[in-house]
């Protein structure tokens, strides 16, 4: 999310080479396309002038009908087959749908162990297929406007998607046939569509904090972006995966419910109807004192205050997020340069001023906030393609979670810190563990603890072909790669023999944003138990090889080189740390008790070695020794 400022040479074409590209706010609730004309960032429409689609596609048994507004008028008819809100689905397991798939009125089923598919007319649909017609519905808007050039475009994903969420936004735009230029956090995009990165070129180096309010219908994100240097960088994300503009609507339908003081429960037609209704409302009461309302043979009227007491609950619990990720990022209000408002629930006047006075300023909402994702999505594009002057600024992005590798003991070795700005490439080197080994498992891992097991687990491959060496001979360089959309793919190659392995990682679901806010949360709170266990388990590997290798080795020359005392001496030493290996927590303690097992041995290591330089001299003169 960090957007760090490179330019590319050679990047200014022609007039008469002029490429179109789109940005697309690829949406929960609704979805737009925006492109660049003569410099300015402006939102597609449709052939009736509508901007907004909503993210919804209707299934029959023939396949998809119709997908946006006319998609939408089934929702009461065909809920099941009305598919909407797959945003929540994208890039998760079955598993992580079951917690919150309640909301969501359909069946599941995986075939395949991988992403839930929804279970329609017309057979299993992933939620990869759904927003693939979503993204074909608003390429077709450009295709329109360019005349069938298309030639690429940056679809946004909130800034807690993690590497599978991404990787199935971009299969999406794949299937749809869209070129992706590049994958672009929202809030970094809500960013750039204000010039916020400009201004800081201009002020030169000064750092400026900038809180991002993102209200949809369904979603409330709130970012913290720290922007230095020409780097974005994530202080924090936050909000509630289950809150925003509908919430708002349940409020005031309840509210309508209450006055028309009904004897009958209402059937799903009349509560569809209600609630629309009271969307409608809340929607006019944005321009308006108050509204007057006639549904279901009841009138009555919505003033704005009226309304607000039904909703300031909701609204402050957005607040609390808010101050949470203050807290979490450790900003204080008075740090925080620009506010950015985000998203269509914030056009109610109530939810602005509340996030004014939350933050002591005044919010920037000059655009439109149901656009300006788009619309920094389209800026970017526009430099992407090529359409910019080679001088011209392009924003990279960080990683959200450290990636890293399991390692003996359970350990999380981070080969890529998080916010580290991407595309980026890092590897390290790794060895075998035991004599002969001739494969090593790679297990690649997300997250910001120590323990292997507190992390997510992204992928496992395995490095086979090794050609059997002592323990630590075998060289394995174990590299990472991250595009600058975010996916990752790790490769692992023995040096010595060139044996090489790789995968793009493609896990088949993913971490929420709650899990990413309390995953960095716990390394916060658990950095120094954290610490603690780490340093134990590297005394724990450390102590478990000395044991083996000192095993091994009194089996083989035990008898020839030592003593009975000796021997006797040894083996008690070794007996003293398997048995403080196992019982003590105390990393110090361990070190201890391994280095003076080092020094009980010491003699006997010597005489190994002796004895085995005369075995390899045994048979050959000084001068064969010395050519070598
Ligand atoms: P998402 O990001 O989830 O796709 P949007 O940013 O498009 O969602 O926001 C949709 C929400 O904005 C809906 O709840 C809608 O009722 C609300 N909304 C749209 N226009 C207005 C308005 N004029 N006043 C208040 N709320 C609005
Ligand atoms: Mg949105």
């Amino acid at each position: 999310m960090a957007l760090l400022q490179i330019s590319e040479p050679g990047q200014s074409p022609q007039p008469h080479q002029r490429k179109h590209a789109v940005g697309i706010d690829l949406g929960t609730t609704n979805s737009l396309v925006a492109t660049v004309r003569s410099g300015m960032a402006e939102v597609l429409a449709d052939e009736q002038g509508r901007e907004l689609l909503p993210s919804v596609a209707h299934y029959t048994k023939e396949g998809v009908s119709c997908v946006g507004h006319e998609a939408v008028e089934h929702n009461v008819s065909d809920p099941l087959n009305t598919l909407s809100s797959v945003k929540r689905l994208l890039g998760r397991g079955l598993a992580d749908v079951k917690t919150f798939g309640g909301q969501l009125p359909y069946e599941f089923a995986s075939d395949d162990g991988g992403m839930p598919k929804i279970n329609t007319a017309y057979g299993l649909i992933s939620p990869i297929q759904v927003s693939a017609e979503i993204l074909r519905k608003l390429a077709g808007r450009a295709e329109i406007a360019f005349d069938n050039m298309l030639d690429g475009a940056v679809i946004t994903v909130p800034a807690y998607f993690d590497e599978a969420q991404r990787q199935a936004t971009k299969d999406a735009a794949t299937l749809a046939g869209i070129k992706v230029l590049r994958l672009l956090n929202e809030p970094t995009a809500a960013a750039i569509a204000y010039g916020l990165d400009e201004i800081e070129t201009e002020a030169g180096d000064q750092e400026r904090i900038i809180a991002i309010y993102d209200l949809g219908g369904g979603t409330f994100d709130i970012s913290i972006l720290r922007l230095s240097k020409g780097v974005f960088e994530v202080l924090a994300t936050g909000g509630d995966s289950a809150l925003g503009g509908d919430d708002f609507d349940h409020a005031i339908a309840d509210w309508l419910r209450q006055e028309m003081a009904l004897s009958n429960d209402l059937n799903p037609i009349e509560q569809r109807i209600l609630l629309e209704t009271a969307k409608f409302a809340k929607e006019e009461l944005t321009e308006s004192e108050q509204v007057e309302i006639e549904v279901l043979d009841w009138q009555g009227t919505l003033t704005r205050e009226l309304m607000y007491s039904l909703i300031d609950g909701l609204i402050d619990k957005t607040l609390r997020a808010c101050k949470r990720s203050m807290r979490d990022a450790g900003v204080q209000q008075s740090q925080i340069s620009n506010v950015i408002l985000v998203g269509g629930s914030t056009r109610t006047p109530r939810v602005a001023s509340k996030v004014a006075e939350l933050f002591g300023k005044q919010p920037l909402c000059s655009l439109d906030p149901d656009q300006v994702v788009a619309m920094g999505a389209a800026l970017q594009a526009e430099v992407l393609v090529g359409n910019k002057s080679g001088d011209e600024m392009l924003l990279l992005d960080v990683i959200p979670l450290s990636l890293g590798i399991e390692t003996m003991g359970g350990l999380i070795e981070k080969i890529i810190h998080r916010n580290t700005t991407i595309p980026v490439a890092k590897a390290q080197e790794f060895t075998t563990f035991k004599d002969g080994q001739t494969a090593m498992a790679i297990h690649v891992l997300q997250g910001e603890r120590e323990l292997a097991s507190d992390c997510r687990s992204l992928a496992r491959f395995e490095l086979r072909g090794i050609p059997p060496m002592v323990a630590g001979a075998a060289k394995i360089r174990v590299a990472y790669q991250v595009d600058a959309d975010g996916l990752l793919s790790v490769s692992a190659k023995e040096i010595t023999s060139n044996v090489e392995s790789r995968i793009e990682v493609k896990p088949s679901y993913g971490l929420g944003e709650e899990d990413i806010t309390s995953m960095l949360h716990d390394s916060f709170s658990h950095a120094r138990d954290d610490m603690q266990v780490r340093a134990l388990r590297e005394q724990q590997v450390e102590a478990d090889r000395m044991i083996e290798d000192l095993l091994a080795a009194l089996e083989k020359d035990g008898a020839a080189l030592l003593d009975d005392n000796e021997r006797q001496c040894l083996k008690v030493a070794i007996h003293e740390l398997t048995e403080l290996r196992g019982n003590t927590i105390e990393h110090r303690v361990l070190a201890r008790q391994i280095e003076s097992v080092a020094k009980a041995s010491e003699e006997f290591a010597a005489r190994r070695m002796d004895a085995s330089i005369k075995t390899a001299l045994a048979g050959h003169t000084l001068e064969e020794i010395e050519k070598g």
